[in-house]
């Protein structure tokens, strides 16, 4: 049966970058034989502009029919006074929660061929192949209560909460060592347990599926070290497995280690690797319309789509073949522009990949 794939471009260079990833999509769904089936939705800014709401219902109801979901990237300074409950990544946490796409993997892998457009040293980054496993639908983004307040003495207070079951802690942990022992067989968890109630349940927790892998190799860290320590020597890192707003934080902070948020794709997986793929930024409002946008961070993302949720490895391999081969080439959108490369554009660098694809 085909494979049914709902494309949410959403707002800013959502519909540019997702173009692109559309052609790479069908070619690859081409050339090794994959059933696919395509519908097109809103979300986000979009979608508050057509139903009035950042996710609609009906988008919703779509999503969860679907095998697997491609979105582009939502929001834009044209929402930022509306509602706030109706602001545009208000749509992005509903369709993640109403899915249980609890497991966010977002791997930074520096191509070789980019070791100059990061701000780091390229002998502190050549080589960096980390896999970041992020809790997205629980902990402090998520937790009740959240309020604000004026307190008897007219102070304002806010406040917002950071519970964690232990399941919750459990199905992400394992997800973490099932990447790990694929890979390098060594696990980092990233907590503040020397502080956090939650944080000291996370790394009991961990440790007590960790007994489930005595292959992996398992370790802590507190996350004000894994800061400092992403940038004093980013590759001692394979596989970190840490909560929703750690991993927010770290994953972007990963991100630039590797030159460009425009080169990265995350996937986020409910339990049945049903799953939803994105590049990590944003909208990016600010290029948006110019037809300059970096496609390859959803290229990429159509590849972690074959990969994780339709196990298609070969064409995943392929894709990410093709996206090497065009960096070879010395093709750069303006994002990872560097001396002695030639300078496109979004869908020069689509057709790039396409023309690679088709020659492998
Ligand atoms: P952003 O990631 O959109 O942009 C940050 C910077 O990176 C900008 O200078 C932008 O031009 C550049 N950039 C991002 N993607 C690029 C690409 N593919 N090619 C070239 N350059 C690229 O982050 P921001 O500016 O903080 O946020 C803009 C909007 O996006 C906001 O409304 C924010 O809420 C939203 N946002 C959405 C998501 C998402 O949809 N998952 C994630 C982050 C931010």
């Amino acid at each position: 049966m085909n494979k049914q794939i709902l494309i949410l471009p959403g707002d800013g260079i959502g519909s540019e970058i997702m173009a692109e990833a559309v052609k790479v999509l069908e070619l690859a769904a081409d050339k090794f034989g994959l059933g696919i089936e395509l519908s097109f939705d809103d979300l986000g800014g979009a979608a508050y502009e057509r139903y009035g709401v950042p996710l609609a219902d009906e988008t919703l109801e779509r999503a969860r029919q679907a095998d697997a979901i491609l979105l582009g990237a939502v929001g834009g300074p044209q929402w930022d006074t509306i509602d706030p409950a109706l602001r545009p990544e208000r749509g992005l946490l509903k369709i993640r929660s109403q899915l249980g796409l609890f497991g966010n993997l977002r791997p930074a892998i520096l191509y070789p061929q980019l070791a100059e457009a990061s701000t780091l040293k390229p002998e502190v980054v050549s080589g960096l192949d980390i896999l970041i496993v992020r809790e997205l639908t629980g902990g402090i983004y998520f937790g009740q209560p959240r309020e604000r307040r004026v307190l008897e003495n007219g102070e304002r207070q806010a406040y917002d909460t950071l519970p964690y079951s232990e399941s919750e802690i459990r199905r992400i942990a394992k997800i973490g060592f099932d990447m790990a022992r694929v890979r390098s067989k060594k696990l980092c968890s990233v907590d503040k347990a020397n502080v956090l109630a939650s944080s000291q349940l996370w790394r009991e927790v961990v440790e007590e599926v960790g007994q489930e892998y005595p292959d992996v190799e398992l370790s802590h860290m507190y996350v004000d070290n894994a800061a400092m320590q992403l940038v004093r020597a980013p590759k001692q890192f394979d596989v970190i497995v840490t909560d929703n707003m750690f991993g927010d934080i770290l994953s972007d902070q990963a991100s630039m280690l590797t030159g460009s948020i425009g080169m990265l794709p995350s996937a986020s997986l409910d339990l049945n690797n049903k799953g939803m793929f994105e590049p990590c930024h944003g909208s990016a409002p600010d290029i948006a319309g110019q037809g300059i946008a970096n496609p390859l961070a959803t290229i990429l993302s159509v590849s972690m789509m074959l990969r994780y949720s339709f196990s298609e490895v070969k064409a995943a391999d392929a894709i990410e073949k093709a996206v090497s081969l065009v960096l070879d080439q010395g093709l750069r959108t303006g994002d990872i522009m560097s001396e002695g490369c030639r300078k496109v554009g979004t869908a020069e660098m689509g057709d790039a990949v396409v023309a690679a694809l088709k020659n492998l």
